[in-house]
């Protein structure tokens, strides 16, 4: 026993105890910090500080402890770091590339697809990545953070609504205060069976998986699905990993959509390792996107045939339970689009003919 136990910093437990509001209020918003803090060469805060301007730099202190010192190159980093290319004009990269200001049924709800509907929750996320099909969505015209009140009205009075999606911006960054009088709304629906947060804070601000948050997950009349937002497998590692184990304790099911992200993510060893990363921790592979085509991320885009190939080359690695689905949003389209081949390895010319014989 130490002789003054208050004396022996013990990181793993001080972490837990930060507050979540105080690690959101304390992540790096400050280029010059961020290249500071990781080593990196003050050269680039030129091209920084443009990109900085057009979308602000923010990065939890959790998600900084997992990028590489003095990596310029690091997979973390690049979604998170402001750059140059994110300035260049590109003629299909758009404001709002998915038509989400289109499909808003009552303040803050898009109701594109049956039986479901999303509910953009707030405009905050704890992070900002550089690829966010949001960056520039006017959240302040759309989100319902204000009131819940409209929304919860049509989805009362649409009787086919069975499953509501908690979006954003990222839904976790309001207080359990909020979020239980929108699920005390919900649950008095009876039609309602299923309540959906997709987040990224337990990956990013991992301190967001405190008692407050455990208080509410996974209980109550619906069934709660938490789909995470993992890009690469070190974002997986500590401090991560304890939040992750706390929320698979609670039960809730868990899934991880990823998206395709070129010098992040793209390369099937990293990919595979990402969903065998996930399935360690309890979490199934749900979506793997190709890129919504917003202004400013051109530079991350994964030509289409690349990544088929790609999606095909983990399909002959992966267990098929591993294996996300590949899509893409297309406005109009009644669900996400698949953007797979049909089988991998095959030609698709062998396929057609294979085919063809066995109907014979
Ligand atoms: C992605 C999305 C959903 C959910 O689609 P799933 O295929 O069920 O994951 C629902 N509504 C909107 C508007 C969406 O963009
Ligand atoms: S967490 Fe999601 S919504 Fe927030 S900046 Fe990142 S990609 Fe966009």
């Amino acid at each position: 026993m130490p002789k003054n136990p208050v004396m022996i910093p013990r990181p793993a437990t001080l972490a837990q105890r930060v507050p979540w509001q105080q690690a959101l209020s304390h992540a790096i918003s400050d280029p010059r910090e961020l290249l500071r803090r990781l080593g990196l060469d003050a050269s680039l805060l030129t091209e920084m500080e443009h990109a900085h301007g057009l979308f602000r730099t923010r990065v939890p202190e959790s998600y900084l402890a997992r990028i590489r010192h003095g990596d310029p190159f690091d997979p973390l980093l690049l979604q998170v770091l402001p750059q140059g290319a994110e300035a260049s004009g590109h003629p299909s990269f758009v404001a709002d590339p998915v038509g989400d200001g289109d499909a808003m049924a009552a303040q803050g709800l898009l109701h594109k697809y049956r039986h479901r509907v999303l509910l953009v929750t707030t405009g905050a996320c704890a992070i900002h990545c550089r690829y966010c099909f949001r960056r520039e969505f006017p959240y302040g015209a759309f989100s319902a953070a204000r009131d819940w009140k409209p929304a919860v009205d049509y989805i009362r009075r649409h009787a086919d609504i069975t499953e509501v999606i908690l979006s954003g911006g990222d839904p976790l960054t309001l207080p359990d205060r909020r979020l239980e009088e929108l699920l005390h709304g919900l649950e008095a629906i009876p039609h309602v069976t299923r309540l959906r947060i997709h987040s990224r804070l337990p990956i990013v601000l991992p301190e967001r998986v405190d008692g407050g948050l455990l208080s509410w997950l996974g209980k109550g009349r619906l069934a709660h699905v938490l789909v995470l937002h993992a890009n690469h497998p070190r974002e997986l590692e500590a401090p991560a990993d304890a939040a992750l184990a706390r929320l698979r304790s609670t039960g809730v099911t868990l899934l991880n959509q990823s998206v395709l992200l070129a010098g992040v993510n793209d390369d099937i060893e990293t990919l595979c390792r990402l969903q065998e990363a996930c399935f360690s921790a309890g979490i199934l592979p749900y979506y793997l996107h190709l890129l919504d085509r917003v202004r400013g991320v051109a530079h991350f885009e994964v030509a289409e045939a690349r990544a088929r190939a790609l999606h095909d080359g983990m399909r002959t690695r992966l267990p098929g339970y591993l294996l996300p689905r590949l899509v893409r949003e297309i406005p109009g389209a009644p669900g996400k689009m698949p953007v797979e081949s049909i089988g991998a390895a095959t030609p698709p010319t062998d396929r057609i003919e294979q085919a063809t014989r066995s109907d014979a």
